[in-house]
């Protein structure tokens, strides 16, 4: 459903972006419209290929009054002209990957990405006979040299999952455009908080609404936002492949993200005091964090980040028995998978498994990745805990 951009302040969107009191009732809360079907008149067309934007609904794969408020705050928050959900993230990143790419197609894709995309993008994607090149797309001379007649799409993810390596969107939207290539960028990290990819010149956003955007670890969901036309066409491929969005889940990521900025606010400053405790922790060889003026790349953070967000990568010297000891020790941070969620969360993630099983590089690459990542690294998500909680948790468990 498309949106015209209702409200000056993000946070007053976030509140009542793509909502309203139900003009029946009065409610002032969104209602929960579970209804897998609706009365309809029968002159009404039963092809999602002849959805009209304005069509009534018919049946919940096809369109929801909860599901269409949720595309509608998630487009004004990101300015974006519309919003497609999808029941996740990698549903929407599929969905996009169907969208623009068929066979003969060649994809460029980031070396480094969530784990589940770039897997989708080893096996899945060449299998259907669309090729794929995997580059450092933080340096857009990598990309120039892996453009070919064929490439449609071009894949970045900003900070990328899980070394917070930054991508300068608006230099590779500049190539993009002028080659007529399109590009998505991944912002589940950042949110619309941290980086507008759109405003940027990106064509595409994908986001994981199980993150962030929902942000209390209770609803899986994804969301892909662009131009209306293409988001159009999305939104009809959506369909037919039946990954849509529960109303239940739309209905808690929509409560979840009423307080989105207020929450990268606090993740953000919680982020960056853990960020520097750890800078100073005896066993600690490397923290990476947007925030701390050691990223490699900081400056390209402070200009293109509104937000540096809660996520934070950090190796010692033995990250496997280290791993064990927060897996036992902590009490507060959770040992667990995901992220931006009010609960902190971290994980250990060994380099060989990585390499072997999702990121799958060129050799250079490969070697590049060893030199940076050792033979692992930890992922911290930082909730909204109070800091000095979080500092005393880590402090017991590293001990
Ligand atoms: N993109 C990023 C950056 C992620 O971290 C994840 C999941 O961790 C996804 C996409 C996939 O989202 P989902 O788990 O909602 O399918």
């Amino acid at each position: 459903m498309s949106v015209p951009h209702e409200y000056k302040g993000l946070q007053t969107q976030a509140i009542h972006g793509g909502e309203g009191p139900d003009p029946r009732t009065g409610a002032s809360a969104p209602n929960l419209v579970m209804s897998t079907t609706f009365v309809i008149d029968p002159d009404i067309s039963f092809s999602a290929n002849e959805l009209a934007e304005d069509a009534p609904y018919v049946y919940t794969r096809w369109g929801n009054p909860t599901i269409d408020q949720l595309e509608r705050k998630l487009a004004g928050l990101e300015k974006a002209e519309a919003a497609a959900v999808f029941a996740s993230g990698m549903a929407a990143i599929m969905g996009l990957f169907l969208h623009c790419l068929k066979a003969g197609d060649h994809l460029i894709m980031t070396d480094v990405a969530y784990a589940g995309a770039a897997e989708l993008t080893n096996d899945v994607l060449p299998e259907m006979g669309v090729e794929v090149t995997k580059v450092d797309c933080s340096d857009v001379a990598n990309v120039v040299a892996a453009i070919r007649p064929n490439t449609k799409l071009v894949y970045a993810e900003t900070p990328a999952n899980p070394i917070l390596r930054l991508t300068d969107v608006a230099a590779l939207a500049e190539l993009t455009r002028s080659k007529g290539i399109k590009l998505v960028v991944d912002s589940t990290f950042a949110t619309p908080i941290g980086l507008r990819p759109l405003e940027l010149g990106a064509d595409y956003v994908v986001h994981s609404l199980t993150k962030y955007l929902g942000g209390h670890g209770d609803a899986i969901g994804g969301a892909l936002l662009g131009r209306r036309e293409d988001i159009a066409g999305v939104r009809t491929l959506g369909i037919h492949l039946g990954g849509v969005l529960s109303p239940f889940n739309a209905w808690l990521i929509m409560r979840g993200m009423a307080t989105l900025p207020i929450r990268m606010r606090a993740h953000e400053e919680g982020a960056l005091a853990v960020a520097q405790y750890l800078e100073g922790h005896p066993k600690v060889t490397r923290v990476v964090y947007p925030g701390l003026p050691s990223h490699p790349q900081y400056e390209l953070a402070c200009r293109q980040m509104t937000n540096f967000s809660g996520m934070i990568q950090f190796q010692t010297r033995d990250g496997a028995a280290d791993a064990r000891a927060l897996a036992d020790r902590l009490r507060v941070i959770h040992y667990a998978v995901s992220l931006g969620h009010h609960r902190s969360l971290v994980v250990y993630l060994p380099t060989d498994n990585l390499l072997r099983s999702s990121f799958r590089m060129t050799a250079d690459q490969e070697a590049a990745y060893r030199a940076y990542a050792g033979d692992g690294l930890f992922r911290l998500s930082i909730g909204l805990e109070d800091a000095e909680d979080l500092i005393a948790d880590l402090e017991q468990a590293l001990a």
